[in-house]
């Protein structure tokens, strides 16, 4: 037998024995065939215990739409293309419908509206929603291009749009820009970076949800609580979270990138005059700019456990608390801490 997990028991119409009764609505990973390449997704269904082993499953057209995208969504993830949902956030991101989005890279009508629910993009569109999803300037050129498409007063109201999003993210998309030059020795799988990949929208994420439940976080004691979650996460998964390389700092464990990492605009960190560490202090705030659907719950609970650990830690403490572990002692200023001995932390 298969193995599934159980969401709910419901009273539904089961139209295998044609009466209402308690009917299992389960989960499982499928595999199926997309473009000639097999991909595991997560397939919903209904259970009726009282049909005949061979047809004891249903699934309802909404749930065969939901398993049908998830596959698809798992295909695109498989090959690196933006998932339906990014696409999604992309075009929300400028405010435009799925037509007005479409008109605006010059595709037909109804090609967003398919790639949101249904088939998967080319290659070429997939890069061209990318281009104007890290750059309100390339998507203010492609309005010039095909802004005769819309009528006046619409084409004014996306271009404010842009110019709107311009001003707050067109410094985040230079510091980004300039983060991941400084990681461009580290764009493979490595034990320097934990085989993850820099990936910028969950690093915003994590710190945000650091600094909602921790007061008075400051950059010092922000590192190290990165680099206790990277590590954990690692432990857990042979993986780390963020793909954050770390050098042996004087202040414990410090990322490549980190001046970069302070001056992404997404994130809401505060300057201050300081006297201890840092000639300026960098007080770091939740951000209403970050995307916050980028941490798993299974992410969220190794977070957690680094808050719950560090929470009430003054900066020295957990420099002092850093320098203790192997992953310090073993290596010497300036290198980078390789994962694989950044797991052998002491026990939380
Ligand atoms: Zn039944």
């Amino acid at each position: 037998m298969e193995a599934y997990t159980l969401i709910r028991k419901i009273h539904k119409d089961c139209p295998l024995c044609d009466k209402v009764h308690e009917i299992e609505e389960r989960k499982r990973t499928a595999s199926t065939i997309i473009k000639g390449e097999e991909v595991a997704y997560e397939e919903r269904f209904f259970f009726c215990a009282n049909a005949n082993e061979e047809e004891n499953e249903f699934e309802t057209g909404s749930m065969a739409n939901e398993n049908l995208l998830n596959a698809r969504n798992a295909y695109r993830v498989k090959n690196h293309l933006l998932t339906s949902r990014e696409i999604i956030e992309i075009r929300e991101s400028y405010g435009l419908s799925q037509v007005d989005l479409a008109k605006l890279l010059g595709w037909g009508e109804a090609t967003i509206s398919r790639y949101e629910s249904k088939a998967i993009q080319d290659e070429a569109y997939d890069t061209m929603l990318r281009i104007i999803k890290d750059s309100p300037l390339k998507a203010l050129e492609f309005l010039k291009k095909n802004g005769d498409k819309f009528p006046g007063s619409k084409r004014n109201d996306i271009r404010e749009k842009m110019v709107e999003k311009l001003d707050s993210y067109g410094k985040e998309f230079l510091t980004r820009q300039a983060m991941e030059g400084e990681y461009a020795n580290y764009n493979e799988l490595s034990d320097a970076n934990g085989y993850t990949l820099l990936d910028i929208d969950k690093i915003e994420c994590i710190i945000s949800y650091f600094a909602e439940q921790v007061t008075n976080l400051y950059k010092v004691k922000l590192m190290k609580m990165l680099w206790y979650a990277d590590v954990l996460f690692y432990q857990q998964s042979g993986k780390s979270m963020t793909g954050l390389v770390y050098r042996h700092d004087a202040m414990g464990a410090l990322p490549i990138g980190h001046y970069s990492l302070m001056n992404l605009e997404n994130l809401n960190i505060q300057e201050e005059a300081g006297v201890s560490y840092d000639a300026v202090m960098y007080h770091v705030y939740p951000s209403e700019h970050v995307n916050k659907t980028r941490i798993s719950d299974v992410e969220k609970k190794v977070l957690d456990a680094v808050i719950v650990k560090f929470k009430n830690f003054k900066a020295q403490e957990i420099v002092e608390y850093m320098h203790k572990e192997r992953a310090y002692i073993e290596t010497n200023s300036g290198e980078i801490i390789p994962f694989g001995l950044a797991k052998e932390i002491r026990a939380f």
